[in-house]
């Protein structure tokens, strides 16, 4: 069995939402509720996150955004809300990819799980959008390559295109940005030809999905089409913005993943810490979307079992 660490604070839970808002508190509640329940909840390594300090916050976003976002309060757009505590539950969910990541590189774990929210990938350098605050991923790349893991691999598999992520690597050939979604959809972004720009061209690579795409489509592309990308990156850590907004119930998009669906894309990802020598990258999943509490709930626990049992 692999170890697993996995990052949850009722922090998290302070992100207020106005009623009906589909990003909720409840995801969590109900997550944490299903793993504790599973026999799997007491073979995994129980990990506080911590606080992102602004310096590792600045890596990614520029000093006017911290400090407007520190103290705003409202809806920054139509989707995101930023209540009191929103601004500290985001730097607990930064600092959580950061805990996981530092977690790995010591050794005390292999793998991790970042049950946090707000969640990070449509925030840009300069703004919060699409439910997001703060780019937890991206952060957490940052500090990884600062902790001395050179090349960082990032798989997106929520239904949305993860702009954000994807903007702030663009230029970047030590962190490539891999993404499957719902195309055309919200943002708008994620078109195959969206490959990076300057030196990090051919290093953002984009598979726009029709409505309606399913198990088959994603099993292919987790299995054929990723394992030899990060074959050829050679990273030294992978790291997952895990959207379970892909799965046949959520209410948010139209792709048809069902849970044996999800174990196939976690077995695909799982997969590729073993394709570059004898010794598992280290891989951290942090939570994006999702938003059918039971189906969220029983695919996080999917990813978590195929965590601690796969090992190839
Ligand atoms: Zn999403």
């Amino acid at each position: 069995m692999k170890k697993v660490g996995f990052l949850y604070d009722d922090v998290f839970l302070k992100h207020e939402m106005p009623p009906g808002h589909p990003e909720s508190p409840q995801r969590l509640i109900k997550i944490v509720e299903t793993l504790k329940n599973a026999p799997l909840w007491n073979n995994l390594i129980h990990i506080r996150p911590r606080r992102a300090e602004q310096e590792d916050i600045l890596k990614v976003h520029i000093k006017d955004y911290y400090e407007n976002i520190k103290t705003f309060k409202g809806f920054y757009d139509p989707d995101t809300y930023v209540s009191q505590h929103s601004f500290e539950a985001a730097l607990f969910a930064a600092g959580s990819v950061i805990e996981a990541v530092e977690r790995c590189s010591k050794g005390d774990i292999e793998r991790a799980f970042c049950a946090v929210r707000p969640p990070g990938h449509h925030a840009e350098t300069d703004r919060a959008m699409g439910f997001c605050i703060l780019n937890n991923v991206a952060v957490g790349a940052r500090y990884a390559q600062k902790i001395g893991f050179k090349k960082v691999f990032i798989i997106d598999f929520d239904v949305h295109h993860g702009n954000g992520t994807q903007h702030i690597f663009d230029d970047d050939d030590s962190v490539y940005y891999f993404s499957t979604h719902q195309y055309p959809h919200y943002p708008g972004t994620g078109r195959k030809q969206e490959q990076g720009i300057h030196k990090g061209t051919g290093y953002t690579f984009n598979i726009p999905l029709r409505q309606g795409s399913d198990d088959r489509d994603y099993t292919k592309i987790y299995h054929d089409t990723l394992p030899p990308l990060v074959k050829t990156f050679d990273p030294d850590i992978i790291i997952v913005s895990a959207g379970y907004d892909i799965h046949i119930r959520d209410p948010l998009s139209d792709i048809h993943i069902s849970n044996e669906g999800i174990r196939n894309i976690v077995k695909g990802i799982l997969s590729c810490t073993y394709v570059t020598g004898s010794s598992c990258l280290p891989c951290v999943f942090a939570l994006e979307g999702g938003y059918n509490l039971t189906a969220l709930s029983e695919s996080v626990l999917i990813t978590v079992s195929e965590m601690l049992e796969n090992t190839y």
